[in-house]
């Protein structure tokens, strides 16, 4: 990566006057990080470009790529943070000072990280490109992680799959997720992903001249239609994602299970020409039969909108085929930076559905006032933020996002903090449970109540997952004058 080719890079997208602030950052950090180099001997400044190329790819906004160019500036250079402001503007500095202030703590397991969690989500509640800059920044480091000492490429890698990835995963980055698990994958479980190299064998590349075949067979029959395609592509599955699926028990870790190797992905214009395209697709392959899912016309809970198929491509082979519009495939590729997106009609990505995904991160901000001790943060983001999600239903199909392992008190606290205290029993799918329950994505739940009860039990501050229901219980138990115990909350 050369000055050159971040600044060729930036043609595409910018306008004269951004590209000047480029190409300013571009020359001072280059004489700021004169003279330094790289553990791999690489210039330092290189570092920079990378993270800067990154943010281009992702679509982000000019002050986030100045950011990205700049972004090691204060901490590493002879120049401050007030030269960058002076030079760059006030927006180009506080991207910088968070990037600088999330820092170099070292990880070295969860427990001892929490001030530096709680760093992050203060970054990010006030503005979210900071913690994509340093996605941005990881993705590069983990990409050199062969010149550094082995105790240091583990502490890295270790600390991309423990807290980058899923949090870039709960801003719905799923590429980024994806390829920051992949970088730390061979560093983290090194005998786990000789396995998984070793079983794939030269399955990717067999199934890459399949979609080749099939990308040419479909975008000549698109044009003979008049559908005008935005990209036909074939996308590879993330391996670390895929040595997750192996593990599943359904899966058996036996890769002929695994149909979703490669797909071909087909991004078209508008809605309309999704269906046509599948019409065509359907006339081109015949499809193999219960593997047809619409979730165009039936989005999945957390939002996700797309129409899975999966075909008999050349040679019998079953190939799935994903067909959406350019906004759905905006959102599901680049979630909260999706933000700074626009279509190509130049009308700007649905931000009404990107505020969505940044809610929790508001909601992450609001418990700096309740929790108080680092043990209690702690516990609220391990749930909170870094589980894996589920999505369960109310009996009349309104959907509730919640983290894995919460119970029918989380489900009824999330829908309203009434329901909560009322509460007295739960059904899932029409099934009697208990309170404890551990609740299923695709769950639907129902919540007894009785009005007579206005006071939750106090035994719910235990049964609760997530810090939402239990910061109501704890403020329902206070009005009503009851002790709340150990619970250090005033
Ligand atoms: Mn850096």
């Amino acid at each position: 990566m050369t000055s050159a080719d971040l600044l060729s890079a930036g043609k595409k997208r910018f306008n004269r006057h951004d590209l000047r602030r480029l190409s300013d950052a571009i020359e001072f950090a280059e004489i700021a990080h004169q003279g330094q180099f790289r553990k791999s001997g690489e210039p330092y400044v290189m570092h920079a470009y990378a993270t800067a190329q990154t943010l281009l790819t992702l679509g982000m906004d000019i002050d986030t790529v100045v950011a990205g160019v700049l972004h090691d500036v204060p901490e590493d250079t002879a120049y401050t943070l007030g030269d960058v402001e002076k030079l760059f503007g006030l927006t180009v500095a506080k991207l910088v000072a968070g990037v600088t202030k999330l820092g170099k703590l070292k990880y070295r397991g969860l427990e001892r990280y929490v001030e530096n969690l709680r760093r992050m989500f203060v970054a990010m509640a006030e503005d979210v490109r900071v913690m994509i800059i340093k996605f941005a920044d990881r993705l590069h480091n983990l990409s050199t992680l062969g010149s550094l000492p082995p105790d240091k490429q583990l502490r890295i890698a270790r600390e991309s799959l423990d807290i980058y990835a899923p949090l870039a995963n709960r801003l719905g980055m799923g590429d980024i997720k994806g390829q920051l698990e992949d970088l730390a994958f061979p560093y983290v479980y090194p005998q786990e992903y000789a396995w998984v190299t070793s079983l794939l064998g030269t399955r990717y590349e067999t199934l890459h001249s399949v979609i080749d075949v099939m990308t040419s067979e479909l975008t000549s029959s698109l044009a003979k239609a008049k559908i005008k395609p935005l990209s036909i592509h074939g996308r590879r599955k993330h391996l670390y994602s895929l040595y997750e699926k192996l593990l599943r028990p359904e899966y058996d870790r036996d890769l002929s299970k695994i149909w979703d190797l490669v797909a071909l992905r087909v991004v078209l214009k508008n809605v309309n020409d999704c269906y046509g395209a599948l019409g065509i697709i359907h006339q081109l392959w015949r499809p193999v039969p219960h593997r047809f899912k619409d979730y165009i016309a039936q989005p999945k809970p957390n939002g996700y909108q797309s129409i899975h198929t999966t075909v008999f491509g050349p040679g019998g082979q079953p190939v799935e085929i994903q067909v959406r519009d350019e906004v759905m495939h905006q959102l599901a590729e680049f979630g909260v930076a999706a933000h700074w997106h626009y279509t190509e009609s130049g009308k700007p990505v649905a931000a009404a559905k990107v505020e969505d995904k940044l809610a929790w991160v508001k909601e992450l901000a609001d418990w700096r006032q309740d929790v108080t001790s680092d043990e209690q943060f702690l516990e609220a983001l391990k749930i909170d933020a870094l589980q894996k999600r589920i999505f369960c239903l109310t009996p009349t199909g309104d959907v509730i996002d919640l983290p894995e392992l919460a119970t029918p008190i989380d489900f009824a606290y999330h829908v309203h903090s009434e329901l909560g205290n009322h509460c007295v029993g739960a059904k899932i799918n029409d099934a009697l449970v208990s309170l404890d329950t551990a609740l299923k994505s695709g769950d639907v739940v129902e919540i007894m109540t009785d009005k007579n009860r206005k006071v939750p039990n106090h035994d719910w501050l235990e049964l609760a997952k997530t810090q939402t229901a239990r910061g109501h219980i704890r403020k329902a138990l206070r009005e009503a004058g009851q002790e709340i115990g150990s619970d250090p909350t005033p």
